[in-house]
């Protein structure tokens, strides 16, 4: 099917992509297009409205790339699930965005896709936000007017993630001593989208869970953390049976929430290697 005709923009600069951001009328962003381009036929599909401009990130020089400090890990938004898999500078807990980079849908995609797509896309199954929510990384907004703005992924998400800003980078603070265990199950083997995914993050101190994270994308809705999970283990020792009496502490609501009995099954199997998982990273 062709798209209903449109106006393509393809910026340089960020400067640039701003001002067309800013002074187009029904105005659409294409990072690596994998949904956007679908997302328009489906629209043309149903009758409704389509943008008039697409901008282009691809050729913003500024929005690409990853680099890392002491302190900080920064991922540019336009950069792609491939680039971010092959890159160097995955160690600490940082090393975990490799797992995860490797495990989403096939080669074609990764190689297209982008970190930036993937949280802003607003589709609740993509990876990146229980990653990004479990790391406690920041999403970095540039408005259309230039204002910048500096969210916590959680919030981002808690809030449905809207937004008509474009983003522009994932920071995310270097953890060496975290502990992170990430478990994902596809949806069928035809197309690889996951089913759920989850990632658990703990600083192990005197052989206890410290600082406890886990975020839970259920795929129904938005990426969230299961905060009676993490208070169950906070402080709880690494002992061999703790991952089974967690099981007993989930919150509820957001396994059940259009739960099948096999989604909610493979929740506590996950769930329970995660733990099993960080418990033999702590000795
Ligand atoms: C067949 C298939 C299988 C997939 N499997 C998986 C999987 O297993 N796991 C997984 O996590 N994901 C999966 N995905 C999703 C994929 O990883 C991408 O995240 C997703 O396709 C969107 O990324 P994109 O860069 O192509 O964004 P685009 O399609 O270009 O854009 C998507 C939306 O995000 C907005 N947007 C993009 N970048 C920005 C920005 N910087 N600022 C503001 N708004 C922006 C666009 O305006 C658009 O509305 C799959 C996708 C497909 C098509």
């Amino acid at each position: 099917m062709l798209l209903n005709p449109l106006k393509f923009h393809a910026p340089q600069t960020l400067e640039e992509t701003i001002k067309l951001y800013g002074s187009l009328p029904n105005v659409k962003l294409q990072a690596g297009g994998t949904f956007l381009l679908n997302s328009l036929k489906l629209l043309k599909r149903n009758g409704a409205k389509t943008p008039e401009n697409v901008i282009s990130l691809n050729r913003v020089k500024d929005l690409k790339g990853i680099k890392a400090d002491p302190q900080m890990l920064t991922i540019q938004s336009m950069t792609t699930i491939t680039e971010i898999f092959e890159s160097p500078l995955l160690t600490d807990n940082f090393a975990v965005l490799h797992t995860v980079c490797r495990n989403i849908s096939t080669t074609p995609i990764r190689n297209m896709a982008t970190v930036g797509g993937n949280l802003t896309c607003r589709y609740t199954w993509t990876e990146m936000p229980a990653v990004m929510i479990g790391l406690e990384a920041t999403l970095h907004f540039l408005g259309k007017d230039g204002t910048k703005e500096a969210l916590p992924a959680e919030e981002f998400f808690k809030g449905g993630a809207k937004t008509d800003k474009i983003l522009t980078h994932v920071t995310i603070k270097k953890d060496p001593t975290a502990a992170i265990a990430y478990q994902r199950v596809k949806k069928t083997i035809h197309v690889d989208i996951p089913l759920l995914s989850l990632l658990i993050k703990t600083n192990f101190k005197n052989n206890r869970f410290t600082n406890t994270r886990v975020s839970i994308n259920n795929c129904v809705a938005f990426a969230q953390r299961d905060k009676q999970l993490e208070d169950f283990l906070n402080d709880k020792p690494a002992s061999a049976t703790i991952a089974q009496e967690a099981l007993d502490h989930l919150e509820k609501t957001i396994y059940d929430t259009r739960g099948t009995d096999y989604k909610k099954h493979m929740f506590r199997v996950c769930i329970k290697n995660a733990l099993n998982e960080l418990i033999k990273k702590s000795r």
